[in-house]
């Protein structure tokens, strides 16, 4: 069931998103060389309750950390750990906000120091291919109208969309109804209505669509170690259009 969200209770979620948004920036600017994942998620953690939410994702279905942070090849759903970043590699920072009896969810994909040409249009591909989709996201469209506007974009691009894990919508719970594909047909799903809030989240491969869980059960890494980037805002539909509401202002 979609649940519709009015206008005193999108303010709350605007507030959930703005704390997720800030956190997701402070984990990015700590994204240097010499940086654990796991300093990161302190970090992430700091931030989000010294704001008087919590971090959604901490023992989310047993979930370790307070963010996911994925480096590389990784997807989504990086353990935070001891693990270094190093100059080149690319971070993946998920973050999500519950303040008030709502939950916020974004994510970004950083640049570690100097990272290739091909991690950097990566990165931007992804980044972008969130507004081709929220560009379509007004009321009486279909959610495949979204859906299609990120597949084209990262196909055009030489890239694929992974297809295992997709996009929600967000409420009171962190995963709620309908799911929304960063793949499909335009014209088709469900009808957008004024209201609804939905996280879309483009997970863009550099090669192949498949993906595998590693033995810890949660991360999830592309099938042939190429490299994976993400990028996440939770928005909602209103007469107007797309309002993003994991942003910082
Ligand atoms: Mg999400």
């Amino acid at each position: 069931m979609i649940i519709l969200k009015n206008k005193a209770e999108l303010v709350i979620m605007r507030d959930a998103g703005k704390i997720a948004a800030l956190a997701r920036e402070v984990g990015g600017e700590m994204a240097k060389p010499g940086v654990t994942t796991g300093a990161i998620d302190t970090k992430i953690r700091q931030t989000i309750m010294s704001h008087g939410a919590t971090p959604s994702f901490l023992g989310y279905g047993g979930f370790p950390g307070s963010a996911c942070v994925s480096v590389n090849e990784q997807v989504i759903h990086g353990i935070p750990s001891d693990r270094v970043l190093k100059e080149g590699d690319i971070v993946k920072i998920d973050v999500g906000a519950f303040y008030k009896g709502f939950h916020s969810d974004c994510a970004a994909t950083f640049a570690v120091g100097k990272v290739s040409s091909e991690a950097e249009k990566l990165i931007s591909v992804t980044k972008e291919s969130f507004f081709k989709g929220i560009a379509k996201a007004v009321p009486d469209a279909r959610l495949g109208d979204i859906s299609a506007a990120v597949q084209a974009y990262v196909e055009e691009n030489g890239f694929s969309v992974v297809r295992e894990y997709v996009g929600h919508g967000v409420g009171r719970d962190l995963h709620e109804d309908p799911s929304l594909p960063n793949f499909g047909t335009a014209g088709r799903g469900v009808r957008l209505r004024s209201g609804m809030t939905l996280a879309l989240e483009p997970m863009v491969n550099a090669g192949v669509y498949d993906v595998k869980v590693l033995s810890d059960k949660w991360t999830v890494v592309t099938a042939d170690g190429k490299l994976s980037a993400h990028y996440e805002n939770t928005f909602a539909v209103t007469d107007n259009g797309a309002v993003i509401l994991t942003a910082l202002a």
